[in-house]
């Protein structure tokens, strides 16, 4: 039995459901949130800023649509139809002016009024912080424009979820963000008729990575597998926001264990078929973390029409935080680990590979085209010039209709945060 460093008290999985108590062990115990450098964040965030994964890579983006197979072809070319309409609506939404004024009440603030019709509108989790601009991705810097953020977490479908890999999986995942995106637009609706803007931060045009927000928000902390590990359904949530001039109180940054507890499980850094995920963390932009490596991710992820592997093996995951971290605490040991119900998965074409077994992959199967578009047209062409290759008059043209085509899709793009 371990000695408990402090008692986390959640509310309930569903709205009306019991509050719920984590305990977390001493030896697990870090800082509320995640370790960072403030004067990192902000000087990455002037010199380097972040940038829209669909602008950044759009190379890879346009590569990936070749080697989906036909059926996953058609499923993304649907979801893209659908949400299309609602990443528009979103983009609009901070320029709609509330429908009535403010209760001029001061005892009358709109956190538990917005934080309740979340919660009916099927959020998972939902909370309140700053909206910290130095996050903000280069490219949506001139359009964001309110103080405060409501994270809005939407929870993943448990038994599709532990299919992965598989297009079962794939349906919850994509379904999520349309269900999602849709709620996010009523939800900002509500915020407009309390007398307040809402400007919807869709999840299939993020203009930030998400997840510090929702750290600081204390929805939870950040795993070895780069994702937001909640206390109900772990990393099985997708992830959205809505920025308001609404005066919401914020929430604070809470200690689930996760950043030590990750160290001690690794499962998922163990399991990731491209070897993707990294033992040691490093200091990546202002944040202690395990830096997944985008080249190995990518290519396995398009390939077999999705992945997923690192939230299916997570124990947080599969069997909520509050089981895993008593588990810890009475045992020393990580709920699951080595079992074939939290390790074993298909992947589909390949085979099936239970818990100790992972596939091999030759290096060809990491090859893929990198930066942007015209980052990637320009590489094509050097490429070419190097091996002496003559250059016609009519590819020269065509080239420059490709930049242009290229610089022209970009600024009309979006992108998924985890497309
Ligand atoms: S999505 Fe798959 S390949 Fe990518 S990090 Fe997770 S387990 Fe590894
Ligand atoms: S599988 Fe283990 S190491 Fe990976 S994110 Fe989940 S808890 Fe952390």
């Amino acid at each position: 039995m371990k000695n408990i460093s402090h008692v986390v008290s959640r509310p309930g999985h569903k709205p009306g459901d019991p509050d719920i108590e984590i305990p977390v062990a001493e030896d697990i115990a870090t800082v509320p949130g995640h370790p960072i450098r403030e004067t990192d964040i902000s000087f990455y965030s002037r010199s380097t800023p972040l940038e829209q994964w669909h602008v950044e890579k759009g190379a890879d983006r346009d590569w990936a649509w070749t080697v989906y197979t036909e059926e996953f072809s058609e499923f993304r070319k649907a979801h893209d139809e659908h949400v299309k309409p609602l990443v528009e609506e979103s983009r609009n939404s901070g320029d709609i002016e509330p429908t009535t004024d403010p209760d001029p009440d001061p005892d009358i603030e709109p956190t538990e009024t917005i934080y309740q019709k979340a919660r009916e509108l099927g959020f998972g989790e939902v909370g309140f912080t700053k909206y910290d601009r130095r996050y903000t991705y280069f490219t949506k810097r001139r359009w964001t424009k309110f103080t405060n953020a409501i994270c809005l977490a939407w929870e993943q479908d448990y038994d599709a979820t532990q299919t992965t890999i598989s297009m079962d999986a794939e349906h919850a995942h994509y379904g999520s963000y349309e269900e999602m995106g849709k709620q996010g637009l009523e939800l900002a609706k509500v915020i407009r008729s309390l007398g307040y803007h809402a400007q919807v931060h869709s999840p299939n045009d993020a203009s930030a990575p998400y997840i510090p927000f929702f750290v600081n928000a204390g929805l939870g902390q950040l795993g070895a597998n780069g994702q937001l590990l909640m206390p109900h359904f772990g990393s099985r949530a997708r992830l959205m926001m809505i920025t308001t001039d609404a005066p919401v109180h914020h929430d604070k940054p809470v200690d689930y264990g996760i950043n030590k507890f990750c160290d001690q499980c690794q499962v998922c850094v163990q399991r990731c078929p491209a070897r993707a995920l990294v033992k040691e963390k490093v200091w990546w932009r202002g944040a202690l973390k395990n830096k997944v490596i985008y080249d190995r991710c990518r290519p396995l992820m398009s390939k077999l029409d999705g992945c997923g592997v690192c939230i299916k093996v997570c124990p947080v995951q599969k069997y909520g935080m509050k089981p895993v971290m008593e588990h810890y605490v009475e045992t020393g040991e990580v709920l699951g680990k080595g079992s074939e119900e939290l390790e074993g998965y298909p992947i589909p074409r390949v085979g099936y590979f239970a818990a100790g077994k992972l596939p091999t992959f030759d290096s060809d199967f990491f090859e893929f085209p990198h930066g942007t578009r015209e980052q990637w047209a320009f590489e094509e062409l050097k490429q070419r010039l190097e091996d002496g290759d003559e250059i016609s008059d009519e590819e020269l043209v065509a080239f420059a209709k490709r930049v242009k085509n290229a610089v022209d899709e970009t600024n009309k793009g979006w992108g998924a945060t985890d497309d």
